[in-house]
C-alpha cells in the first residue's frame, strides 16, 4: 500500500514535470509521460485522473490549443493529438 502512494506520487510529478517541459522540448516530456505510465502499470494504478492529459498512442503530454483540439460534439468529447494524428472520444456523463 505504501508502495503504491509513492508511486501515485512519483505518477503525479512525472505529470507535472511533463506539463512544465511540453513547450520547451516536447521530446523529453514524452518520456516523463512514458515514464508515468510504466510506473502505473508497474504497481496496477489507474492513469484515470490522466488520462485526457496524454496520448496513449504516441505519449505526448497534451495541452488543448496547443499539441491537441478538444472538442465537444453531441455529449462526446473527442481529444485529437496533433503530434500524431489521433482521436480519442469520451462520453459525457449526461
Ligand atoms: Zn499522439
Amino acid at each position: 500500500m505504501k508502495e503504491k502512494q509513492k508511486a501515485l506520487e512519483e505518477i503525479e510529478r512525472l505529470f507535472e514535470l511533463a506539463k512544465k517541459t511540453v513547450k520547451k522540448d516536447a521530446e523529453k516530456a514524452r518520456r516523463y509521460v512514458k515514464k508515468a505510465r510504466r510506473k502505473a502499470m508497474k504497481v496496477k494504478v489507474s492513469l484515470r485522473k490522466y488520462k485526457k492529459n496524454f496520448c496513449k498512442k504516441c505519449n505526448s503530454y497534451l495541452i488543448p490549443g496547443y499539441n491537441c483540439k478538444v472538442r465537444i460534439n453531441k455529449g462526446v468529447l473527442s481529444i485529437k493529438c496533433l503530434e500524431c494524428g489521433s482521436y480519442r472520444r469520451y462520453k459525457l456523463k449526461a
